[in-house]
Parts: C-alpha cells; structure tokens; sequence
C-alpha cells in the first residue's frame, strides 16, 4: 500500500514524502479512503499508530478542495480536533502544523489548551482559523469570550476519546456538539472501547465505518511486558538496582500521587540519577521544560502522576516503570503505551507487592493478558498476599468496572483524575 493509492490530493502526498513517511500505517490506509468519501470513521488506535495523519490528511485533502481561491480561515472553521490534554493538543497541532508547512497554500493551524491565560489564544483566533486543536474546556471558554464560531466546522475529530471521557470532560463535549452543525463528518479514535466510549460513539457517529490499527501486525507496538514481585517498601531500592543494573537511558516512573512523584524522584537524585518529578501541580512553562530536557537526555528518569503524562509522546522512550500500579485497565494500556512507539521495541516494568498482587489479576483479567511475576536477585519478596474475594476487591481502592453503572464510573473516573488534583 502507497499514500498515493488512497486518493489524497498530490500536494498532500507530496508532504507525507517530504516528512519522510515511505508508507501509510494500518490505521492510515484503513481510515484514509474511508474519511475522503466523508464518511464517518470509528478507529480503534493507540498514539503511536500513526492516527494523527490518519484524520488530518483527510481533513486538509477536504479543505484544500473548498479553499479554491479564498483566503485562510476566510470560510470559517473547516476542522476541530478535541483532545483530552494540553500536551496531546501541542503535539497533534504541531503535527498538523508539519503537515501544512509543505502545502502550497497556506492552512491556519490553532492550538488552544486551559491551565495557561487565554488572551494570546483570543489574539490568535482573530481572524478565524482553518482548524482548531482544542481541550474541551477551554474550547468552551473561548466560544463564550466571541473568539471562536464552531457553527460551521465541517469535520469534527475525537483524538483519545476515552481519555476525554476519563478526565470527565463528558459534560462540556455534550455542550460542544450542541454548537456543531448538524451535518458534518465525524471521526473518533480511541485506544479503548469501555461503555460510556462506546454510549458517545453510537450517539456521535452514523453508520461510521470501523478501522483498527491492530489488524497489522507490522505496525503492532513491540513492547515486552515485565512484572516484578517486590516487597511494596523496597520498591525504591528496587528501582535504583535497575536503572543501574540495566543501563536504562531513558525512564518514564508512574507513580499514584504528586508526593510519590516529589519523593521518589528525590530519592533517585540522592542516589546520583538525574530524576525530576512530573505532575500537575507544574506550570506550562516548567512542564515544557522539564518535558525538553528528558527528550533532549538532560534527564534520566522522569516521576509521573499518569493526568501528568497523559499525551506524552516522546520517540524513544525504552522503559516505562509502573512504581505504583495503575487504577484501572485503560491506564494500563496507556501507560505501556508511552513505550514502543513508530515501530521501536520497548519494556514495561510493573512492581507488584502482596498487597497489590490481586489488583494486578483483575488488570491483566480485563485486558486478557497474563504477565509473569518474575523476581529479582536480593528483591525477593517476604509478604504473602492478602486473601481478597475479587467481587468485594478493595486492594489499591477497586478496580474500576466491578459491576457499576456507566455513571458511576464516569463519576468515578472523574472523581480520580480530580483526586490526583491535577
Ligand atoms: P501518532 O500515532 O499519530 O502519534 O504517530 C506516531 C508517530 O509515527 C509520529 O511520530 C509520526 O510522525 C509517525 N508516523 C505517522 N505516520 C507515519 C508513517 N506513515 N510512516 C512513518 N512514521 C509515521
């Protein structure tokens, strides 16, 4: 498969050439031909798929065919882009931005996310734009302030629609189709498909057509899963042991708190590992940093509350350690997901103690894996695991969808992602 068989425009295969893509990924050539007939699109896809150019190279190849002779963002808003997080919003609009750069016209690309002032976005949308990459909330926020008019966005996307769901956003993205034109195309990628993902997509898409990136092998991430048995309070050690041991560049530690993240990377400073906390409670501009100077190797190990590291896309990033375990499955394959990315092989490492042992089953039962506890040298743990009914589970606060309703666990998700106070 070619990118010039799927019917683009040929400025747009020739700016796929000139970035350097050869061939389309599975998810591209499944979803392409699909969204350029304009029908709706249900993609099942992970970040690291190649999903990005899989929605916005059909939504340019839409826009280039009505732009004709009118000036950018003249026509109004061709393209929205909701993503759950400021960093997913950065990185699909550059990626996008990328994109535009090699096309003989000029496209206007705007990233707008919350948590930073929202004036130079309303500068920035003077004018108007050709398509927007948004976080729900401040999309919201800056349609109040008169700086954006969604009511004639041809193509709407849904970026990570589980994720959008988790972090609560389920009540401003009701607010937002209110606000979209009736007729317009839809595409929605999410890694997983629970019952409320699946509630928005039935409601949102008609008659979509349905991609999966898995459905090619070649393009399957290649990511060794490892599981530890480890005394929950050696953890630490265990962890020093091997980042050392193994010589690990580049490691991405998922902690439950922001005090975890605080602790456990100063705990690996002290041992003369170049580590930095990661979590909410960071500004943009020290989140940016912190993020540059891990990509640019300046840092070894980067401490994570997951709202923090949602979205994080960086190249090659070998190891992914889950200190604490995620709470629940979804977070699990988001989390390993960071690792293995465009075809690079990774490990992720999850530490299991007595106490979190049945957690750890009711992840794997739910994603239908099974990891093998392994044990290491002078680790060995000495706890024995609590007896624990699975149906009554408590262990690390439940395991989210033990029989709850779709609200409940909305609320749920909510009220975690709200609990780590991100
Ligand atoms: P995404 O899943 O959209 O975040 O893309 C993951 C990574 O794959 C990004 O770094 C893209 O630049 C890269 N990528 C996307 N499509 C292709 C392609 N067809 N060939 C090679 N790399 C690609």
């Amino acid at each position: 498969m070619s990118f010039s068989s799927l019917g683009l425009a040929p400025s747009l295969i020739n700016a796929v050439t000139e970035i350097g893509y050869t061939e389309p990924t599975a998810i591209q050539s499944a979803a392409i031909p699909a969204a350029l007939r304009g029908e709706d699109v249900l993609g099942a896809a992970q970040t690291g798929s190649g999903k990005t150019a899989a929605f916005a190279l059909p939504m340019l190849h839409a826009l280039l065919a009505k732009r004709g002779a009118a000036r950018p963002a003249a026509q109004g808003l061709h393209g929205l882009v909701l993503v759950p997080t400021r960093e997913l919003a950065a990185q699909v609009g550059e990626a996008i931005r990328q994109l535009v750069q090699h096309l003989p016209v000029p496209v206007k690309v705007s990233i707008v996310f919350g948590g930073v002032s929202i004036n130079p976005q309303m500068m920035a949308l003077r004018g108007g734009a050709d398509i927007v990459v948004a976080t729900p909330g401040r999309l919201l926020d800056l349609i109040e302030h008169n700086a954006l008019d969604i009511s004639s966005t041809a193509t709407l996307v849904l970026d990570e629609a589980d994720r959008l769901l988790d972090m609560g956003f389920t009540e401003e993205i009701g607010r937002i189709l209110a606000l979209l034109p009736a007729r317009r195309q839809n595409l929605f990628f999410s890694a997983t498909f629970p019952g409320p993902v699946q509630t928005l997509a039935h409601h949102l898409l008609r008659n979509p057509v349905r991609v999966e990136a898995a459905s090619a092998p070649e393009h399957e991430p290649d990511i060794a899963q490892r599981a530890i048995a480890v005394d929950a309070v050696r953890r630490q050690v265990l962890l020093k042991h091997l980042i050392k041991e193994n010589k690990w560049s580049r490691v991405l530690v998922f902690v439950a708190t922001k005090y975890a993240s605080e602790h456990v990377a100063e705990k690996l400073r002290r041992n003369g590992i170049r580590a930095e906390a990661f979590h909410g409670d960071f500004s943009q501009g020290a989140r940016t940093e912190v993020l540059a100077d891990f990509k640019n190797s300046r840092l070894q190990v980067l401490v994570a509350t997951d709202v923090a590291a949602r979205g994080i896309d960086i190249a090659q990033l070998p190891v992914v350690v889950n200190f604490d375990l995620p709470r629940a499955p979804a977070e699990y394959t988001h989390r390993i997901g960071r690792t293995g990315r465009a075809g690079a092989s990774g490990i992720a490492v999850s530490f299991v103690s007595a106490e979190t042992e049945a957690h750890f089953r009711l992840i794997e039962k739910r994603l239908g894996i099974r990891v093998p506890r392994e044990q290491v040298a002078g680790f060995e743990p000495t706890g024995t695991a609590p007896v624990v009914h699975p149906a009554t589970d408590t262990v690390n606060g439940g395991v989210k969808g033990t029989r709850k309703s779709k609200k409940d666990k909305l609320r749920e998700a909510a009220a975690a992602a709200a609990a780590d106070s991100e």
